[in-house]
């Protein structure tokens, strides 16, 4: 539990000049953060592999029907094709958001990742245009608050991929013919980054785990709008390295707030 600790205890004899044991020095090391890091570890490639497995899985067994199975319908051999390929998609995109994850972690350990002094809503602007055909299709628009100018020190290329992760989802898990608000907010603390949507909402159980990496509130419904389960973990890494952070706000039935605070440079 989170009270709990992981104590590391070595001990040596003292012994005096004339070799007779005297004492004896106790070191208490205080290894819980290790512990907690490795077992996160472990967690995490148990988790990659998983997810990796059930494409993986489905790609093997149809090219394996295809190749034993006598199927002539030119139909039927296409469908499976369709299906193998869907799951290499899927292959492609788990690992490209895995890649993404670990550069940026890398850059933030490393402090590699470059900040500069700029307005926000260019970038947020962008976001939005990246999403816009996506939400077209579904008859879902997006509407953009930003009327003051809001400057913060940013790395815009990962700026623009935490909102479009957060524009995205709010496209995924809102129905056909909602709306969307992506609002800037700027302070003399900070400026903030606001999307809303009239979508499915999450419940609050859910709300702290939220920003794991593969956690999902509904597998089945990420995997069916092409979710990966890492969208929210980039945000929050994204945020992390602009020393900023990502909160949420949400009502099952009626919709989610997502917000990113970037702290104002002085
Ligand atoms: P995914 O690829 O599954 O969308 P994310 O890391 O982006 O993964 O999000 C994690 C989970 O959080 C989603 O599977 C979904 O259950 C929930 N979620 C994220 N954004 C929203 C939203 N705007 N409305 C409702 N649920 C959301």
């Amino acid at each position: 539990g989170a009270t709990s600790k992981h104590l590391q205890l070595r001990s040596s004899p003292l012994k005096s000049h004339d070799g007779t044991r005297n004492g004896t020095v106790l070191v208490f090391s205080d290894i819980s953060r290790l512990k907690e890091l490795e077992s996160h570890r472990r967690d995490f490639v148990a988790n990659v592999s998983h997810e990796l497995r059930t494409p993986l899985t489905s790609i093997q067994g149809f090219a394996e029907t295809l190749l034993t199975a006598e199927i002539t319908d030119p139909e039927e051999r296409r469908r499976f094709i369709k299906i193998i390929h869907r799951h290499a998609a899927r292959l492609g995109s788990i690992i490209e958001d895995l890649l993404a994850l670990s550069r940026i972690e890398r850059g933030t350990e490393g402090q590699a990742i470059e900040l500069s002094k700029m307005d926000v809503r260019s970038t947020v602007r962008s976001a939005i245009e990246m999403c816009e055909d996506r939400a077209q299709g579904l008859d879902i628009e997006i509407d953009c608050e930003c009327e003051d100018e809001a400057v913060a020190a940013i790395n815009a290329p990962l700026l623009e991929q935490a909102v479009v992760n957060l524009i995205d989802n709010a496209i995924k898990y809102s129905e056909r013919g909602k709306h969307i608000l992506v609002k800037v907010v700027p302070s003399p603390q900070d400026v903030r980054i606001i999307v809303l949507d009239h979508g499915i909402g999450i419940t609050r159980k859910h709300l702290p785990r939220l920003f794991e990496r593969f956690y999902r509130v509904d597998k089945a419904r990420s995997r069916e709008r092409g979710g990966t389960g890492l969208g929210l973990s980039i945000v929050k890494h994204v945020c992390l390295a602009h020393r900023g952070q990502v909160d949420v706000q949400s009502e099952p039935g009626k919709g989610s707030t997502f917000t990113i605070v970037l702290p104002t440079p002085h």
